[in-house]
């Protein structure tokens, strides 16, 4: 197949993995537009870097009030700290590439909060980084079409609620890169044992990031005190609590095959 590019002349390729992340532009292109496939989660998180002035020693704080979170920790061994604001909404209240316009958003929200906010809503201004997207999901029947193959956020972005994105990325393309050398070049049966063999890991994966943002943001004072209480019980669980275990399956539930290495050639 020939793709051709924004720049630059177009070129053949055997095959086309799209690992674009969560706005994938391959998957536009090659399985219609986002909304077909992103889910949404309920709420808005926005991350950057603050000073760290509550001298957090590899720590992290967090309030809440209904609906709106702020947590900040410490990074970079103790040097800076990272602010996460979290505010109800999905992804079409916001323009992606309106970073004041999302700043604006985030004080409407979050302006009369008590702790920390005011103080990390003033450094919004003066911030090296700053980062908002929904909390958001991506659901798709099929990971391929033809020559085409998706892969990580692109094809099953499981939220950073799930804290599972980077592994199912990195899986994936174990998966993927070792069915494509197995088929020996047939891309269709290589493209269909990836998908069978990480369907239901993905879909737990997926599960526990869509349960996680259940219980994120409480919408209710007695939500936050019943949470509170929750945090406060976890440490007196027993080791092997049935949380952990419910944790451990979803974490190990793929047995990784040992692909033949493909020799290179000289
Ligand atoms: C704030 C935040 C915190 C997170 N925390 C965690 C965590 O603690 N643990 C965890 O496991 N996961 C976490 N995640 C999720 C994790 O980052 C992702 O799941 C993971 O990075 C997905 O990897 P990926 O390679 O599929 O996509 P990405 O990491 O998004 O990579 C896609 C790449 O494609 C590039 N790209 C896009 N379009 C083009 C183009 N047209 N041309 C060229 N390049 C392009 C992008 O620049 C990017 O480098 C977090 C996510 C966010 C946003």
């Amino acid at each position: 197949m020939v793709a051709s590019f924004t720049s630059g002349p177009p070129e053949p390729f055997d095959v086309v993995i799209g690992a674009d992340g969560l706005h994938s532009g391959v998957r536009s292109l090659v399985f219609g537009p986002e909304s077909r496939y992103l889910r949404d989660l309920g709420f808005l998180l926005a991350f950057f870097t603050v000073p760290n002035r509550l001298g957090l020693d590899r720590w992290m704080n967090g309030y809440a009030e209904p609906g709106r979170n702020a947590m900040i920790r410490s990074i970079r061994d103790n040097r800076e700290a990272m602010a996460l604001l979290s505010i109800p909404g999905s992804s079409t209240d916001f323009d992606h590439r309106d970073p004041a316009g999302q700043k604006a958003l985030l004080r409407k929200h979050m302006q009369h909060m008590r702790w920390e906010v005011p103080w990390l809503l003033d450094q919004l201004d003066s911030t090296p980084d700053f980062h908002l997207d929904s909390c958001s999901q991506v659901h798709m029947p099929c990971w391929s079409a033809g020559r085409v193959a998706l892969l990580g956020d692109a094809a099953y972005c499981s939220s950073p609620l799930s804290g599972q994105g980077t592994t199912l990325a990195l899986v994936g393309a174990y998966v993927l890169a070792g069915e494509l050398a197995a088929a020996d070049g047939d891309h269709a049966t290589a493209f269909t044992a990836y998908e069978e063999k990480m369907r239901d890991y993905v879909a737990a994966n997926q599960k526990m990031g869509a349960d996680n943002a259940k219980h994120f943001s409480a919408n209710s004072r007695f939500g936050i005190w019943a949470q509170h209480q929750l945090i406060r019980l976890l440490p007196h669980l027993p080791r092997k609590s049935l949380v952990e275990r419910k944790m451990s399956r979803v974490f190990n539930g793929i047995e990784l095959p040992d692909y033949p290495v493909p020799a290179v050639p000289a």
